[in-house]
C-alpha cells in the first residue's frame, strides 16, 4: 500500500506542488520557479522538477502517484486538456501522458475548482461529510461538486461549472458566451468591474472596494448586496437540485463575507424551500490555497 501521494496546483500564477502522507500530513510543499503561463515545455519541466524534489526527499516511502490540478476543461478519458485559456500551449495537448513518461509513475489530471472540492471534503471544512459543493470566489468562479466522496464529472469531466450559471438573465455579457453569468457579480473580478461603473475609482481592486463598504461608503456596500445576492440565487437553485448538508465558498472574496452575507441569505430564503425548511449548512472554506494541493494528492490515493 502506497505511503503519500504528490499534488500539483497549477491554478494560480506558479505552480505549487506539495507530498501529503494517505492520512492527510503534509510531509513537504515546493513552489515552482517559473510563472505558469512561461510556456508549455518551461510548465511540464517545471512540474517534474517540484515533483522529483519532493520525492527525493521521501525516499523509502512508496509514491502512490501524482494528482494535477489545473484550469481548463480536462477530458479524464485520455488526459487532454481541451480548453486552457490562461496556460498557453496546452490546448489539445495530451498532458498527462507526458508528464507520466517523464516521471514513470501514475499521473492523474483533474480541474483545479474539483481537486479543491475534493481536498476541502477530505482534510478541511468537508470533513466527514459525503456530499458537498465548493464555490471559489477569485477571478472567476470556480465550482466543484462532491458525490459519495468523489468528484462529480458528468459524461466529458466537464460538471460543476458552476460560474458560469445564469443569475440575471439579460445581465453582463460573459467570455463564455452567455449573458448574467454568477461570476460577473460574484467574483473579486466582478467586484472591481463593479466599482468601476459605480464610479468608485479605475482599477480598484476587490480588497480596496471591501475596505470601502467597510468604511460605510454606500456605493461599495451596494456592491457587496450584489454579490451575495447573485450567490443567493446560485446557491438556491443549488440546494433545490441536491439537496445536500453542506455549501462551502473559499477564495479571497469570503474575506468580505458579513458584507455579502445578508443579502444571500434574503435570498437564499426566498429562493429555496429546502432551505426556509431545513437549511443546510452554508459554510466558509477552511483550507484557504491548500484545498488544491490536498485535493489533487488525493486522486492517485483514492484507487491505491
Ligand atoms: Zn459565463
Amino acid at each position: 500500500m502506497a505511503d503519500y501521494a504528490i499534488g500539483v496546483d497549477l491554478g494560480g500564477t506558479n505552480l505549487r506542488a506539495a507530498a501529503i502522507s494517505r492520512d492527510g500530513k503534509m510531509l513537504g510543499k515546493v513552489a515552482g520557479a517559473i510563472p505558469v503561463n512561461g510556456g508549455r515545455d518551461a510548465v511540464i519541466s517545471d512540474m517534474v522538477r517540484s515533483v522529483e524534489t519532493l520525492r527525493d526527499g521521501l525516499s523509502g516511502q512508496n509514491l502512490a502517484g501524482v494528482g494535477v490540478g489545473m484550469p481548463g476543461f480536462i477530458m479524464l478519458e485520455s488526459g487532454v486538456v481541451s480548453v486552457a485559456p490562461n496556460l498557453p500551449g496546452f490546448e489539445n495537448f495530451a498532458v498527462r501522458d507526458a508528464i507520466e513518461k517523464r516521471l514513470g509513475t501514475t499521473v492523474i489530471l483533474e480541474n483545479d475548482a474539483n481537486s479543491a472540492a475534493l481536498g476541502e471534503k477530505w482534510m478541511g471544512a468537508g470533513r466527514g461529510t459525503g456530499d458537498l459543493v465548493l464555490l471559489t470566489l477569485g477571478t472567476g468562479i470556480g465550482g466543484g461538486i462532491i458525490v459519495n466522496g468523489r468528484v462529480l464529472h458528468g459524461v466529458l469531466g466537464m460538471a460543476g461549472e458552476l460560474g458560469h450559471i445564469t443569475v440575471s438573465p439579460n445581465g453582463y455579457p460573459c467570455g463564455c458566451g452567455n449573458n448574467g453569468c454568477v461570476e460577473k457579480y460574484a467574483s473579486a473580478t466582478a467586484v472591481s468591474a463593479m466599482a468601476q461603473l459605480l464610479n468608485l475609482g479605475q482599477g480598484l481592486s476587490s480588497e480596496e472596494v471591501f475596505h470601502l463598504a467597510k468604511g460605510g461608503n454606500e456605493r461599495a456596500r451596494l456592491i457587496f448586496d450584489t454579490v451575495g445576492e447573485a450567490l443567493g440565487i446560485l446557491l438556491g437553485n443549488l440546494i433545490n437540485t441536491f439537496n445536500f448538508p453542506l455549501y462551502l465558498l473559499g477564495g479571497g472574496l469570503t474575506a468580505a463575507w458579513e458584507l455579502f452575507e445578508p443579502a444571500m441569505k434574503k435570498e437564499l430564503t426566498h429562493r429555496s424551500f429546502i432551505y426556509r425548511n431545513n437549511p443546510p449548512r452554508v459554510e466558509r472554506a477552511a483550507l484557504g490555497g491548500d484545498a488544491g494541493l490536498y485535493g489533487a494528492a488525493r486522486l492517485p490515493l483514492e484507487n491505491n
